[in-house]
This record gives C-alpha cells, structure tokens and sequence, in this order.
C-alpha cells in the first residue's frame, strides 16, 4: 500500500485528458527528447510526472477549416504515431482502456489520440471513421470556431447548438466507440449533444466557470447535466480558465483589441490559431496576474461539490496554452497537485478517481458500446 503522497502518485493510473505538445513539435520543429524551452511537455517531464496516458491533439487550427482541415489532421495524426515509434522503451502507442492499463503494467506511458476540432472531418462521416481507423479516440466538435454543424464559445452560433448532421456526428461517434469531448462547444451544443448521445460524454480540457467567468468554462448546471449523463469533465490548468483575474484581463483586452483594431499594432487580433509567436507575445504583454497550484486545487474541489467525485479528472492542456499556474509549469509538477489534493482533504480513493480512475471507467463504457 503506498504510503507517501508521492507513492499515491505514482501508484495511481494518469490520464492527462489532452496535451497539446503535437503541436508545439510542429510549431517548434522539436523532437520529444529533445531540449526546448518553449516545453511543457517531453519525454523527461512526461515520466518526473508520474503520467500514465496521455492524449496528445492532433489539433487542428481553425485557418484551416475549408482549407484542407482534414490533411492537416492526417499530418498530426501520422507525426504523433511516428514519435511514439521512436521512444518504444518509453511510450506505447494505445487505442483503448487495455492499452493504458498494459502500459501501466510495463512501466510505460501510453499515448492516445484526440482529433480537436470537428471542422477536421470536412463534413464527412467518412472521414470520421477513418480518423477513428487511424486511433483517434475522441473527437473534440468545435475548437473556437463554429464549424457547419456545431456551435463553439469562442464563435457566433449559427445552429442553435447542433445541426442534424451534427446529431448524426454524434450517434456515429458512439456507435464507433469513440469518445465525444465537448470541451469548447457552446452551452447550447453541450445540451444538445447530452440530448442526443446514448453513451457519457467527456470534456477533455474544461474548468467551472462559477469561479472563473470565461465562457469556455462549465457552468454549475453543466456540471450537473453531465453527472447525470455518467460522464467526466477533466479540469483545464491555463492561467486564463482557472484564474478569474486572469480570465479577466484576457477578456478585456480581446474585446479592446475587436473594437479596435489597431489595438496592438495589428489589423486583427493576433491568435494562437495562425501566428502562435504574435499570440504568444500578445498575451505576455498583458500582463496576468500569475494563477497558482491552489487555482487548479479550487475548480477541482468545486467540480467534485457540483458533479461529483466520479465526475471529475484533469485535462492540463499542456503546450497548448501561453501561461500556467506557479508550482505547474510542466507536467514534472504534476505530483504537487495530488499532493495538494491530499492536503485538501480528499481521500486517497478520491484522489485515484480524478487522477485517472472516472476517465477509464467512461472509456470502458463508451468502449463496451460500440456496435
Ligand atoms: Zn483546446
């Protein structure tokens, strides 16, 4: 029995519900073991973590939607199985919950693959299923654009949640046994998609709103809704979705920068979608207020309070966002979090349920039915 907060951490199965060091190797031009200062995730800080799988985005920036959307999915698909390759005493490539568990058994870390953003499949159901071939996992429907068939946070709506094709998305989504991750989506296709879904859905990279006011957080009604639904909302760690005053500043700054354009220097408001770098230095020049250890500690309690100690997980968004919490600057830092989580007054049970256990028990029954 382990004994130590550290044991606990490293006894227990990690699952990061969604990593975006994919698309920082592309960004960067960086191999995993290689030293890049920009990291927040690699090899090293992969394994200091104590992380047991992870899924790695193949994200797929918004620019590209009718613009070749799919082939750039294809590009991080095959970029995130070829890394994997190269560190086979490290990693295994994983397509299920036994994959996972075989890699906690031999001491490896399992990568899995999420699809972000639905504008990847072209509006092809098609696609989908050769995403799923391919071992993508979970498919997030929006990033912040509004694709042809589902609404996001960050976007106008235009269908009122989810379109018919976007119920179709969906049922597929289930029948392949692939995980429907609603981090992103608007209120409305949240409820639509609960409405529509016959397995639990997860959000793979999502924190409360109730104490940090940015739309693309889960309100306290959410929360619930998806306690029903048997799902699991993995907490996000940026600065900006668990920090309301950096959330705060973010936002104001967004809405000067839309009203004026020449807010910055630019004609358009640098985003993190074309010109990382520009987006990057935008964001530095804010000047946040700096989030902390405690932040994430917080919406992690506050989900349990509102869904449930079954309900909830953690979701790091790790190198795809500009600013983290002190004391969670990469993923070596991830024991400190159980370890707070402990101090906090959840059982060690409690703490294995969030860490990895919720995730892989939705999985499993998102797994089993299939047809
Ligand atoms: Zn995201």
């Amino acid at each position: 029995m382990p004994t130590s907060k550290s044991d606990i951490h490293f006894h227990a199965i990690v699952v990061d519900g969604h990593c975006d060091t994919p698309y920082r190797m592309l960004r960067r031009n960086f191999h995993l073991d290689e030293h890049d200062t920009e990291a927040q995730v690699d090899l090293r800080s992969l394994m200091e973590g104590g992380i047991t799988a992870s899924f790695f985005a193949a994200y797929v920036p918004p620019y590209y939607a009718g613009r070749g959307a799919a082939k750039f999915a294809y590009r991080v698909i095959d970029l995130i199985r070829t890394e994997t390759e190269r560190y086979p005493n490290q990693l295994s490539f994983s397509s299920g919950t036994d994959g996972i568990r075989d890699a906690k058994r031999h001491g490896k870390i399992a990568i899995l693959i999420g699809v972000e953003g639905g504008h990847a499949i072209e509006d092809s159901l098609d696609t989908l299923r050769d995403f799923y071939r391919l071992g993508a996992r979970y498919m997030t429907l929006t990033h912040v654009n509004t694709n042809n068939w589902c609404d996001s946070s960050g976007d106008a709506p235009r269908h009122g949640g989810l379109t018919d094709f976007g119920r179709d998305v969906v049922r597929t989504m289930n029948d392949l046994g692939m995980i429907v991750d609603i981090s992103h989506v608007s209120d409305d296709a949240f409820y639509a998609t609960l409405e529509t879904t016959r397995t639990p859905v997860v959000a793979t990279h999502s924190s409360c709103r109730a104490l940090c006011r940015h739309p693309r957080n889960m309100t306290d009604d959410m929360l619930r809704a998806l306690s029903k639904n048997g799902g699991v909302c993995m907490i996000n760690f940026f600065s900006a979705f668990v920090n309301d005053d950096v959330a705060q500043v973010v936002m104001k700054a967004r809405k000067r920068a839309r009203e004026d354009p020449t807010e910055g220097g630019t004609e358009e408001l640098p985003d993190d979608t074309t010109d990382w770098d520009a987006y990057l230095e935008w964001f530095n020049a804010l000047g946040c207020p700096t989030a902390t250890l405690d932040d994430v500690a917080n919406h992690i309690m506050h989900a349990v309070n509102i869904a449930g100690v079954d309900h909830v997980g953690i979701g790091s968004d790790f190198d795809g966002v500009p600013a983290l919490p002190n004391d969670l600057q990469t993923a070596a830092a991830l024991p400190r979090l159980t370890a707070r989580l402990l101090e906090r007054g959840l059982t060690e049970f409690d703490v294995e349920k969030i860490l990895g256990a919720n995730f892989l028990r939705v999985f499993a029954q998102i797994e089993s039915a299939r047809r």
